[in-house]
């Protein structure tokens, strides 16, 4: 189909379009007009958001994910529109619609079938699901590459990597420097974290995100992840990867190159700018995001990362160096503490104490297929609960 300029509509499936980058995407979309044309749209809870949403953007195919909840979608929503549920549902959806590009937005680790699905029938998959890489990065990158599917990332860091790459050959790469804020409780000492509550790690200082990846910023779980995504995304050894603290938030990530250059990507912190990107990639299109004042910013702060402070930091270090099933392990088990410490199970710093555990524990397959990551999540997701059941007895009794 031709748009009134002459250039092809793009069709675009968003997956998890009720979270917080789903919704934005959704945003972002409308902003780039008549383009870039909403065909399809999944979401697991907040149904009455899914219709919503469904209602203005009128997409050939709403997925419920939850096949168990499907039936708790309002009436109206199965009334006016197509909606399937399930993984099945969601293939059938991707299947049929056939869309230029799918922004996959979905949550944690029950992102990556979605991912794996979506290289099979889009040309571009818009990646915010980083579990995506860090549990099958190997797979999905070949299956991608086999069905000639393009991989932007939409995570702000590696978004900036991406697009500062584009400025040398890839023979000419050093290394890569990935910012962190530092989470709400950078300036907390370490023997301070042991007594705070899950609303004090939910209030990020910088962005505005899902619960679940505020809270891995807190506990630094979440740069351990991006350390691992930035492996796979981009090809790299594990000596390429540094992470350096960045409370401002605005240099989203840095590549230095043989002759010592670094190049920087800099906005303000909204997530707006890397989806667009992902989504109009390799064009850059005009938005209603803020530019950046750098007089009124004055300074841009960089503070050493601390592994010590951050022993998530040491975890996504130690996985780099395994490789193979280990991101697998450490993105699954890191969703069983980071749950319990939500559900006031188990203390702010043991999250990464388990997920730390879990991995020492873990016999590393190097290569594996999907059969082997799925059976390694299932044994990090028990030997997490054990960890977490131990705790949480302890705590009972006032040991911990
Ligand atoms: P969110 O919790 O706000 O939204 C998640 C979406 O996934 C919702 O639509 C939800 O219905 C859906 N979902 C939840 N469980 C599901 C399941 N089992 N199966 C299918 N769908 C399910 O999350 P978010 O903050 O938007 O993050 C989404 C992804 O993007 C995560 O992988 C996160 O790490 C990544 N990311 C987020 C940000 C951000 O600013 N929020 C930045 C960088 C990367
Ligand atoms: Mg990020």
């Amino acid at each position: 189909m031709l748009t009134g300029s002459g250039a092809q509509v793009k069709k675009v499936f968003i997956l998890g379009s009720t979270g917080s980058i789903g919704a934005n995407a959704l945003s972002v979309c409308e902003s780039l007009g008549k383009d870039y044309r909403i065909v399809g749209i999944s979401g697991h809870s907040n149904l009455n958001l899914l219709a919503r949403q469904a209602d203005k953007f009128r997409p050939r195919f709403v997925v419920v994910t939850d096949s168990d909840g499907a039936h708790l979608a309002p009436e109206k929503l199965l009334r006016s529109h197509k909606v399937l549920s399930g993984d099945d549902g969601l293939q059938e959806a991707l299947f049929r619609c056939a869309p230029d590009i799918v922004v996959n937005a979905i949550w944690g680790t029950s992102g990556v079938a979605a991912s794996l699905s979506a290289v099979e029938y889009c040309r571009t998959l818009a990646l915010a699901n980083k579990e995506s890489m860090v549990v099958a990065g190997e797979i999905l990158l070949s299956r991608a590459r086999d069905k000639d599917c393009l991989i932007i990332p939409v995570d702000s860091e590696h978004s900036a990597i991406f697009q500062a790459l584009l400025s040398g050959r890839r023979e000419e790469l050093r290394r890569v420097i990935l910012t962190a804020s530092g989470g709400p409780l950078r300036n907390l000492k370490k023997g301070e974290l042991s007594s705070v509550s899950p609303a004090q790690a939910l209030k990020h200082p910088v962005w505005s995100m899902g619960k679940r990846i505020t809270l891995d910023s807190a506990t630094m779980m979440n740069k351990a992840l991006e350390m691992i995504e930035a492996r796979y995304l981009f090809n790299l050894t594990p000596e390429q990867i540094e992470v350096v603290i960045h409370p401002e938030g605005v240099i989203h990530s840095i590549v230095e190159f043989c002759d010592s250059s670094m190049i920087a990507q800099m906005s303000v912190p909204d997530m707006r700018v890397a989806i667009q990107y992902a989504i109009t990639y390799p064009r850059r299109l005009s938005n209603s995001v803020a530019p950046l004042d750098l007089v009124r910013l004055k300074r841009l702060t960089f503070l050493s990362a601390s592994e010590r402070r951050f022993p998530a930091l040491s975890v996504g270090k130690f996985a780099l160096e395994m490789g193979g099933t280990s991101g697998a392990v450490v993105a699954s088990a890191n969703e069983v503490a980071g749950a319990a410490f939500l559900e006031g199970r188990i203390s702010f710093p043991r999250v990464v104490e388990v997920v730390s555990e879990v991995l020492q524990s873990h016999s590393v397959v190097l290569n594996p297929e999907m059969d082997t990551i799925r059976e390694a999540q299932i044994r990090a997701r028990e030997r997490a609960a054990l960890l977490v059941s131990k705790s949480f007895s302890r705590k009972r009794g006032h040991l911990r």
